[in-house]
Parts: structure tokens; C-alpha cells; sequence
């Protein structure tokens, strides 16, 4: 069962193709956004990788006021909720809590990691 979970590395690489993959709990179902090696909720290690929606609202939103190294300026940075999940993603734009956003790109992050673009 563990042999497909989804790894840190292909949730990057969906990112950067422009989908969002979460995980799906097999014990009580909830919806992770994020590559975990056991459900957030209830901690079983039975996850199944399912495609995320690509819109969703903003949930919390806040500016990051000093960039960090290779960064110009502040950024904004959100907890986008798509409905089951909830992923961390950069935004761009003036959208607020509780306004509909879309997946539009990916930020690639100081640390090799790419991030979620909404606006
Ligand atoms: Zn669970």
C-alpha cells in the first residue's frame, strides 16, 4: 500500500504541470494537501493520491513583509480552500478572504521547492 504514496517530489512536479495532487484517507476520508506520510485527521498511513480542484476561496491570506533571500519586495501568501482541502499557496493580486481564486502558475521558492500561484 505505501509503495504509491505520493511523494514530495511528484506533488513538485504535478505543481509545476499545473495540477494539484492531494491525498485521499482511506480510514475517515479526509482530503490532505499537501504529501504526508499519514492523515493529518486520524494518522493511518492509507492514503490514496487524488486530483485537486484548481479554484477555490481564500481562506487566510497574509503578506509576508521581508522576502527572503532571491525575492524582490513583500509577497502575499494564502490558505486557498478547495472545497475538501486546503493547500498553501502564494497569490497574486488583490484577492481577499472569502473572494474566488484559480490556480495560475507556481512560484519557484528559495529552498528548490515550487509553491501554488492564485490569483
Ligand atoms: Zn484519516
Amino acid at each position: 500500500m505505501s509503495d504509491d504514496r505520493l511523494t514530495h517530489d511528484e506533488w513538485a512536479k504535478a505543481v509545476r504541470d499545473g495540477d494539484l495532487l492531494g491525498q485521499q484517507c482511506d480510514e475517515c476520508g479526509a482530503v490532505i494537501g499537501s504529501p504526508k506520510a499519514a492523515c493529518v485527521e486520524c494518522g493511518a498511513r492509507a492514503l490514496e493520491t487524488v486530483s485537486l480542484p484548481t479554484t477555490g476561496t481564500v481562506y487566510t491570506e497574509t503578506t509576508i513583509g521581508v522576502a527572503p533571500a532571491g525575492f524582490d519586495g513583500p509577497y502575499r501568501v494564502a490558505v486557498v480552500d478547495l472545497g475538501e482541502a486546503r493547500v498553501l499557496a502564494r497569490l497574486e493580486g488583490d484577492a481577499a478572504i472569502g473572494d474566488a481564486v484559480e490556480l495560475a502558475g507556481v512560484v519557484e521558492t528559495d529552498d528548490g521547492d515550487p509553491a501554488p500561484l492564485f490569483s
